[in-house]
């Protein structure tokens, strides 16, 4: 019992000397630039003053089930068109970045360039976003990829993201919760029917893990969200194995362009085939 509060008490002193020693030797560096930066708490942490002022973070009022940008000011919860015409099967969603810009690149970056470094200031910011969506015994859950995708890739974007969100929101994660038995093909550049019908039967729970949903809220990670078709999917299979309330939590939410009804910079990009 000493040793272990001894050890516990040296941790405590041990760590914030360690970290300052590690940013001496690594001083920290901008995600996007490169830039060294000055430490900070606040959202800009992770990024140079200029590269920040570029990364379009989502502020004001938010549709309440996918986190994307509404004109004016509300007291109440509010729904998107998107969202009031095609209802989500989870409660509530938010996302820190709108998927354009520099925000894209990083989530890009994150996906496909091994930049496995953006995980963790990625889950301080979306941890920040998370605080009405978290009750007691809330397990986070990532999106997963089809195990094929992952050994080509090495990670899994997604279940980086919840292990970082958990550890900060001190929430248990269950990075293999849902399995993605079913290879999908790229959704790329199709419409939210085709890609739910695409995504239909693409998933199942694990069956040792099963116990660990019923009868608990569920937090959905994933990296960007564009159609929702994918997390759509991933909420019913959680629905199915009793799971009693759902929410998700982006790194980044995509924004159909005004007037034109298209969702932006998605034209190149393999958001949501993961
Ligand atoms: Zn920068
Ligand atoms: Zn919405």
């Amino acid at each position: 019992m000493a040793e272990t509060l001894i050890q516990t008490a040296v941790c405590q002193f041990a760590a914030p000397v360690l970290n300052r020693l590690a940013r001496v030797i690594y001083p920290a560096r901008c995600l996007h630039c490169g830039d060294m930066v000055e430490p900070t708490d606040g959202l800009s942490v992770g990024l140079c003053p200029s590269c920040w002022r570029e990364v379009a973070f989502i502020g004001g009022l938010t549709c309440d089930a996918c986190g994307v940008p509404l004109p004016g000011q509300s007291d109440r919860a509010e729904l998107c068109d998107d969202c009031l015409s095609n209802p989500r099967p989870w409660s509530h969603g938010r996302a820190p970045l709108l998927y354009k810009g520099k925000g894209r690149h990083l989530v890009m970056a994150l996906k496909h360039g091994d930049r496995l470094d953006i995980a963790p200031v990625a889950a301080t910011w979306m941890a920040r976003m998370a605080g009405d969506l978290i009750q007691p015994d809330t397990l986070i859950v990532p999106v997963p990829l089809h195990w094929r995708r992952r050994i080509a890739r090495r990670y899994n974007q997604a279940a980086l993201l919840a292990l970082g969100v958990a550890k900060r929101l001190n929430r248990p994660c269950c990075p293999d919760l849902i399995q993605r038995h079913r290879a999908t093909p790229s959704t790329r550049g199709q419409g939210r029917a085709a890609r739910l019908t695409q995504m239909q039967g693409a998933f199942r729970i694990h069956p040792k893990r099963a116990h660990l949903l019923r009868g608990r809220p569920v937090l959905l990670v994933d990296d960007v969200m564009t159609t929702g078709a994918t997390l759509a999917a991933v909420a019913e299979t959680c629905k199915d194995g009793g799971a009693t309330q759902l929410s998700v939590l982006l790194l980044a939410r995509a924004q159909k362009a005004p007037y034109i009804g298209k969702i932006e910079n998605t034209a190149q990009d393999t958001t949501e085939d993961t």
